[in-house]
């Protein structure tokens, strides 16, 4: 009876609530680009001198005659000096728990520790101006739940959660004593931490996708062939079957969302995309015939000029080592096959275990250069990032334009000290030559 009452008193209050609410609602913040030039993430020139308004976290209004400032709301202004307003940087392949650690750490130490250390490195990549990630794999859901609540300073994150594998697939980072493995057994360290799951049947992968999707994956990540970092998965393999790949497209297209798969040869490629995959990552071993099939069908590649350091993760002598250069070898001809077909190509860098190398993400960027002109390769980082994050539809975690400047836009900007289109490699020094730094709105940095 006292429950009963005490419920009722609940309700009453419930339904009261609002008539005892202040009106005082908190007004956006205001915040007042003045005098800048704009990349706006499409155009490969710089606009003329224009003003922008950011009200909240979108960009409100751009115009090249003064904005003046709300009277009843504080505004923040930042004197450009026409310096360049440009949007945040996008990475489409990162692994935000696997940046830092050793693989050994990752895979033996305290998961706390390598959530702390995630955090760290999440802020860095953020001062590093990367505004959004798409992470392709590992257990980064409440990493990106403390950077969305402001816990810790980070990139709005795209999770695939757990990457999906075969058993000897890449992924796969069991040891042949655990082999094999019985029916009901306890899983793997890497399955216990959800960094990758292993899954051997068309139901076993259906099972696998939905829960990742279930804990709040905005794409689904499956190893189509062999890969460099695991150590029983030949690169020339292909591993799961079409039907195992269907299964894992079905599941993610009835939640609205697609896959994504790792794979180098021909023929993980050709199966990945006959079973309904819409993005292809790294794709070094390719050839002619497929880079035509994936331009034919409209898939994306999403790919990385790898540099030769991220061989050095590996030990000396190690077959890591040798399959890393196999691959290494393909880059150039793989940005070619992308360019002379017109395959709608993504920038990613897959930093993995290597936090030297993730200090020189923008030179990762910049290193484009090589294959694409400087407003080209700042379009693929920004709004054609974009364009690709938009795959996930109603799973998309932000939704809102990101990677462009234009009214109605979420605010993840960046303020450069110069012309990124004209000097490219201004990107290589964020510490220095970013000197404003948004996200959503808010500054997370400000030398102005
Ligand atoms: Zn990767």
């Amino acid at each position: 009876m006292v429950i009963r009452a005490f419920s009722v008193l609940v309700v009453i209050l419930g339904l009261l609530a609002p008539a005892f609410a202040q009106p005082q609602s908190v007004l956006p913040a205001l915040i007042l680009f003045e005098n800048v030039r704009l990349f706006d993430g499409r155009s490969p020139s710089l606009s003329a001198n224009m003003n922008v308004l950011v009200r909240g976290n979108t960009i409100e209004k751009i115009s090249k005659e003064p904005i003046a400032a709300d009277p009843g709301i504080g505004t923040t202004k930042i004197a450009g000096g026409g310096r360049t307003l440009m949007p945040g940087l996008i990475d489409m392949h990162w692994h935000a728990m696997m940046v830092r650690p050793s693989v050994a750490t990752l895979l033996a130490g305290d998961v706390g520790y390598l959530n702390l250390m995630a955090g760290a490195e999440a802020t860095d990549t953020l001062m590093r101006g990367f505004t959004t990630v798409r992470d392709m794999g590992g257990p980064v859901f409440g990493l990106k739940r403390a950077i969305d609540e402001g816990i810790v300073a980070g990139p709005r994150i795209y999770p695939s959660g757990a990457i999906i594998t075969v058993t000897s697939g890449h992924g796969d980072f069991r040891q042949p004593f655990e082999l094999p493995r019985a029916p009901g057994a306890p899983q793997s360290r890497g399955e216990q931490l959800g960094a990758a799951m292993i899954a051997d049947s068309p139901d076993e992968v259906r099972m696998r996708v939905r829960e990742q999707l279930m804990l709040g994956a905005s794409q689904i990540k499956l190893t189509a062939g062999g890969g460099v970092a695991s150590p029983h998965s030949p690169l020339d393999v292909s591993t799961f079957t079409e039907a195992e790949l269907r299964a894992a497209v079905e599941a993610a297209e009835n939640w609205g969302t697609y896959v994504a798969v790792h794979a180098y040869t021909p023929l993980a490629i050709q199966r990945a995309i006959a079973a309904g995959v819409k993005c292809i990552e790294h794709g070094h071993l390719m050839d002619e015939q497929t880079a035509a099939l994936i331009a034919a069908k409209g898939v994306w590649l999403s790919t990385q000029a790898f540099p030769d350091e991220l061989a050095e993760a590996f030990p000396p002598g190690s077959l890591e080592r040798l399959k890393a250069r196999v691959v290494f070898a393909g880059t150039e001809r793989t940005f070619e096959l992308a360019k002379r077909h017109k395959i709608k190509t993504a920038f990613g860098t897959d930093v993995l275990f290597s936090p030297q190398l993730a200090s020189r993400h923008g030179a990762l960027l910049a290193k484009l250069v090589r294959w694409y002109t400087p407003a080209e390769t700042l379009i693929m980082a920004t709004a054609t990032n974009a364009e690709l994050l938009g795959l996930s539809g109603n799973r998309n975690p932000y939704p809102g334009k990101l990677g462009v400047v234009e009214e109605g836009a979420l605010a993840d900007l960046l303020l450069v000290d110069g012309d990124p289109i004209a000097n490219v490699s201004l990107i290589e020094d964020p510490a220095r030559n970013f000197v404003v730094i948004m996200k959503d709105g808010k500054l997370y940095k400000n030398r102005l």
